[in-house]
């Protein structure tokens, strides 16, 4: 008979303030002392946000349908064979082969930023294919080394077999994991829709002694992620604070984007002033903003934490913050199943359908990247 321990109680983190309205444009964040517009409208120079030809769409039924539409694999065959948007691609995606996207990490080093690099892949339908992903894991990691680039990846549970056994994927997760020790290479672990969170975490848990050099992921967005940031706090597990990218049901998230928000500043203040190191995932500039001041207040020294944004987004403010002395991290993705990644970066923007459909109906369809992100 097994007796289940009496869970500890986790005390309840004391609310956050909430979260201050954006500065108004032109007005620069004085406290903070970094040159960080808080408003987007501030960057000089910068063209006035493009009108999105559906605009007259609730923004919200939007995101749903891609969210949706980034499940469809018959879709993703169709996209991922249709050459003309590459273009679009190409501004989130840093390349399809190996040989393509080790320049974009030497780049993206180059210009006094970190990387992390993802092999796109997920939700995958046969042993074969998890196998042929921890192959392509382990093939970027040597090249990393090889080429004495940063050496850290992030993965993806459903790539590894998740959905199809869940020894399979520890198997496969514990393979990377070892290869990534023997070079000195961190990995971090993605989080994907809520209904992995158990299983992501616990997987995370049983490998950490593999390579300590590790991570998860919490995403703001669901209701649970209060406790589970307790948890790693006593446990000092790294984490990675993300909005969260997954369509989810009202009882297990927060769908509203203010309380998606203020979700992420709670989570942020207890993670800053009582966690392991920190990567904050946003191109939210208030939260950003929040953060730096709450840092500079607090005495929160800077290698506590870490700045991470997506390849191909916000690059201004990925460079105004590492210019600033902040660590900046980028996330890297390539490889050849891009599709639901790309659905996802549509779907956080709905104003990308717009360049997205400009690209399909112009010429110009390589260029895609309007706007200053
Ligand atoms: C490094 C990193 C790792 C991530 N890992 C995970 C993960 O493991 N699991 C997970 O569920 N999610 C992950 N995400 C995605 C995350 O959950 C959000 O969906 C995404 O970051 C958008 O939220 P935001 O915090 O940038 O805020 P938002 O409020 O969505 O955006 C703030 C501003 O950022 C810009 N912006 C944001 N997204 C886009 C876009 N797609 N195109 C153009 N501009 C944009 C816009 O200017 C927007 O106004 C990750 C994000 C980052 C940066």
């Amino acid at each position: 008979m097994t007796v289940e321990a009496e869970p500890m109680p986790i005390p309840e983190p004391p609310p956050a303030a909430p979260l201050p309205p954006a500065a108004a444009p032109g007005t620069p964040d004085e406290e903070s002392g970094v040159p960080l517009p808080a408003s987007a409208d501030l960057l000089p120079g910068a063209p006035p946000a493009p009108r999105s030809v559906l605009h007259d769409v609730p923004e919200r039924a939007l995101r749903s349908l891609l969210l949706t539409m980034s499940r469809q694999r018959w879709l993703g065959r169709v996209a991922t064979g249709t050459p003309i948007t590459r273009g679009m691609v190409a501004r989130f995606v840093a390349g399809q082969s190996l040989d393509e996207v080790l320049p974009a990490v030497a780049s993206v080093i180059a210009a006094g930023m970190h990387t992390t690099v993802d092999v796109l892949g997920e939700s995958v339908t046969s042993a074969e294919d998890a196998d042929g992903a921890v192959g392509r894991y382990l093939q970027t990691l040597d090249a990393l080394a090889e080429r004495y680039l940063e050496r850290n990846v992030s993965l993806k549970l459903s790539q590894m077999g998740l959905g199809l056994d869940r020894e399979l994927c520890r198997e496969n997760v514990e393979r990377v994991f070892r290869r990534a020790a023997e070079i000195g290479a961190f990995v971090r672990i993605d989080m994907e829709d809520a209904s992995t969170v158990d299983a992501t975490l616990a997987t995370w848990r049983g490998l950490r002694p593999v390579n300590a050099s590790s991570g998860v992921v919490i995403q703001a967005a669901l209701r649970r992620s209060a406790r589970d940031v307790e948890d790693l706090i006593a446990e000092r597990g790294p984490v990675r604070l993300c909005k969260g990218a997954y369509k989810e049901a009202p009882d297990v998230a927060f769908t509203d984007r203010a309380d998606i928000d203020q979700s992420y500043a709670e989570l942020m203040d207890r993670l800053l002033h009582d966690g392991a190191h920190t990567a904050l995932a946003t191109h939210d500039e208030r939260l950003i903003g929040r953060a730096v001041k709450m840092a500079k207040a607090d005495g929160i020294a800077r290698d506590r934490f870490e700045f991470q944004m997506l390849y191909g987004i916000r690059r201004d403010l990925q460079e105004r913050l590492a210019a600033a002395g902040y660590t900046v991290r980028i996330y890297v993705p390539y490889g050849t199943s891009w599709y639901p990644y790309f659905m996802r970066r549509l779907a956080e923007r709905p104003a990308n359908v717009t360049f997205l459909l400009r690209s399909l109906f112009s010429e110009g369809a390589g260029s895609g990247s309007g706007g200053k992100d």
